[in-house]
Order: C-alpha cells, then sequence, then structure tokens
C-alpha cells in the first residue's frame, strides 16, 4: 500500500473540522468586540456567547444558564473538583470519592486536596476497566461531598454505568461529577436523566480548538468560584470571553451530537475490524471491554516490545497512534489505567492506543491493519524482552 498520513491518535486530540474553523473565523477577524461593552460589535459577541451557551446546553439535555464555558477540561475538573471540595469543607463534609483510573485533571486535583486536609476513596475498576457502581454506594459515608467518576477512559474508551452511579448519587444526596470529556459528542448524555450535578468537556477532543471547554452545574449547585476577577460568565468564571473559542466549541458539539448512533455504527465497525486484524498477533490482548467502549478506541498490548519504539516506527510510516508506555511523560511506570486493570508492567509497557474519529476512512483502517504486525514483528526481532517471552521465562518475576 502507498504510503500515506493517517491521524489515529483522536483521544489525545483532533484536527480543527472546516465548518467550525468557518464559525469561527469571523471572531478571529472583524467580530473582535468585548462582550462586555454596550457597543455594537460587543453585542455581538455576546449574543454569539448566548447562542452558543444554547446550543452546548440543548447537546447535553441541559438548560443554558446551566453552561459555563471554561479553558477546557482540565479547568472544568478543577473548579468542580476544588469546589465542591470548598463547598462541602463548608459543611464539614471532607470525604471525596473517585476511582484508581480518572484522567490526571481529576486524580491530581484529588491528591492536591488530600494534602489540604480531604480524605480521598480510589475506587477500583474491575479488569475490563468498568467501575462497579455497587463499589461506589458502599463507599459513601456521612460526610461524602462528591463522587467523581469519568464517563469514558480516555486509554481503554471504557464507558461507565454513569446514569446508575448517578441514581446513587442523587438518593444519597452526594454532588456527582463526572469528566465527559471524551464521552462528548461519542455518547448519547442527557445530565438530567443521569442525575449529573457537574460535567466537564473539552473542544479539542471533538474537533474544536485547544483551550475551550464548558462545565455544566446543575441549577441549586451553586460552586463557589475557581477563577476569580470580572464579572463574565454571570460571576461565576472570571476572564474575557474566548468568544472564537466557545463559538467553535458550540458548532463542534452541534455537529458531532447530531448523529451519535450513525456515528457510532460507522466507527465501531472500523474499531472491530483493527482490533479482530490486530489480535491475530501473537501474544497479543485486548485492553478494555470489548463492548462497552468508545466506538473509536482500539487498545492493544503485544508483549515483548515498548510502546515508545512502536510509535516511533508508526510514525516513520506515517500513522500517529499513542502508547501507555510512559517514557514521554518522564515516568517509568506504565499508565495507571493499564495497571489498574491489572496488566503486568511488560504488557502494559507494549501497549498500542489507536483512536478513530470521523475523519478516518477504512483505508485508514486498512493501512493500520497492513503496517502494524509488520512493525512488532520487526521489533520483537530485535527485543531480548521477547526472546525470553518464546522461553516462557517469567520477565515479571523480577
Ligand atoms: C483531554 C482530557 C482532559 C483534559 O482536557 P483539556 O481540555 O486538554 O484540559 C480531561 N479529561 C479527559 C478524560 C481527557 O481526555
Amino acid at each position: 500500500m502507498e504510503k500515506r498520513f493517517v491521524y489515529a491518535d483522536n483521544s489525545a486530540t483532533t484536527k480543527i473540522s472546516k465548518p467550525v474553523l468557518d464559525a469561527m473565523m469571523p471572531y478571529l477577524t472583524e467580530g473582535y468586540g468585548n462582550a462586555s461593552s454596550i457597543y455594537s460589535i460587543g453585542m455581538d459577541s455576546a449574543r454569539a456567547i448566548l447562542k452558543a451557551r444554547e446550543t452546548v446546553a440543548k447537546a447535553i439535555g441541559a438548560k443554558t444558564s446551566e453552561i459555563y464555558f471554561t479553558s477546557g477540561g482540565s479547568e472544568a475538573d478543577n473548579w468542580a473538583i476544588k469546589c465542591a471540595a470548598d463547598l462541602g469543607a463548608q459543611r464539614g463534609k471532607k470525604h471525596i470519592i473517585t476511582t484508581v483510573f480518572e484522567h490526571h485533571a481529576v486524580l491530581h486535583t484529588c491528591e492536591y486536596l488530600e494534602k489540604h486536609g480531604f480524605e480521598v476513596t480510589y475506587v477500583p475498576v474491575d479488569e475490563m476497566g468498568l467501575v462497579h457502581v455497587e463499589d461506589i454506594e458502599k463507599a459513601i459515608r456521612d460526610d461524602t461531598c462528591l463522587v467523581t467518576v469519568m464517563f469514558a477512559n480516555n486509554e481503554i474508551g471504557t464507558i461507565q454505568p454513569i446514569a446508575e452511579i448517578g441514581a446513587v448519587c442523587r438518593e444519597k444526596k452526594v454532588l456527582f461529577h463526572t469528566d465527559a470529556v471524551q464521552a462528548v459528542g461519542n455518547v448519547e448524555i442527557d445530565v438530567a436523566k443521569m442525575n449529573i450535578d457537574l460535567l466537564s468537556m473539552s473542544g479539542h477532543k471533538i474537533h474544536a480548538p485547544k483551550g475551550i471547554g464548558a462545565m455544566y452545574m446543575r441549577t441549586g449547585v451553586n460552586l463557589p468560584n475557581l477563577i476569580h476577577g470580572g464579572a463574565q460568565e454571570r460571576s461565576k468564571r472570571a476572564g474575557t470571553e474566548n468568544v472564537a473559542g466557545i463559538v467553535g466549541l458550540a458548532k463542534a458539539i452541534e455537529l458531532c451530537t447530531a448523529n451519535i448512533p450513525e456515528k457510532q455504527a460507522r466507527l465501531s465497525k472500523m474499531r472491530d475490524r483493527i482490533i479482530a486484524e490486530l489480535l491475530k498477533i501473537p501474544e497479543s490482548r485486548l485492553n478494555g471491554d470489548p463492548k462497552r467502549r468508545l466506538a473509536g478506541n482500539v487498545n492493544i498490548s503485544f508483549r515483548g516490545i515498548e510502546g515508545e519504539s512502536l510509535l516511533l516506527s508508526l510514525d516513520l510510516e506515517g500513522i500517529c497512534a499513542s502508547s501507555g508506555s510512559a517514557c514521554t511523560s518522564g515516568s517509568l511506570d506504565p499508565s495507571h489505567v493499564l495497571l489498574a486493570i491489572g496488566l503486568p508492567h511488560s504488557t502494559a509497557h507494549g501497549s498500542l492506543r489507536i483512536s478513530l474519529s470521523d475523519d478516518n476512512t477504512e483505508e485508514d483502517a486498512d493501512y493500520i491493519i497492513e503496517k502494524v504486525p509488520a512493525i512488532v514483528s520487526k521489533l520483537r526481532a530485535m527485543s531480548p524482552l521477547w526472546e525470553r517471552i518464546l522461553r516462557d521465562e517469567d520477565i515479571d518475576a523480577e
């Protein structure tokens, strides 16, 4: 097959789509008015923000007044967790529940709170990467102020029983936050039906730009501010609005939620074909649940190789993907997500994540299916680890 460029790292970030860029362009050029100003180009910006807020709200079953724009998913996570903790502390409740395999925007925020007098329970996930509702329910105490569980995992794609967890939290009167950065546009979300109090989303995972996101905060929750300053976002989040980013986020969410079932069907077919073909490689395994997973997520471990080398070889062939191997992040430990589902270190190190989006084609899938097995064989031929696996040595023993 002729060399091509295949971008298959859409869980890391996505390309801005043409309609999103077109929607943003006026606000990056002539429509530069400050939305707080009373002259017409300011009012134009304010109107664009209002319209965007309506669009975002509608996409997740929220009210317009429940959407607050932020600088991205990380800020929304920080806001939800730190400020729910603040609110809890005011009532003597200083216990938080989360899971072991959240995004670092959640985990590191919880660790920060632990250093500031809060107690955090990290609920485990099973070997498929699913959180059990009973485990959440059992962890809830009288002093629990927040439960935060991600909607869909960014590495292995497992989709969590969010509505069930929401129901438990509502019954026990505990605030429930979900990091839905990977789920928005890929899974149907209805914050009211799912009893979600707080939800984080991000633009750059759904073909909008980096640096824009939003938080949904249910009416009546009334968290304190994370960012103090001007009166933007109804005095809840200061900072002159990123009008173009906000308009781009709304356009992206409108497009990606327009026909979720059809997109899921197309992408999951491609995903399952890639999974079936790559699992023909000896000593490979699928990470995460085969069915309850994001339509575009493939995560497979190949024993005896390093994810880093695999990524570099794929790059030479024009394929962008990702790995749970952690050398790039400056740590020797492999991904906390892969360890949380019980993978031995050696297996976690040889993992490959392929994340597909609307932009990917069947030809992209063909190309991935052709290139990956050849690269894995080549790397194994040079790997001392692979020799030991062939000799049946227990490489995780030491
Ligand atoms: C990307 C991501 C984030 C962070 O969002 P940013 O907009 O990059 O700050 C948070 N949570 C999950 C699950 C993500 O995938």
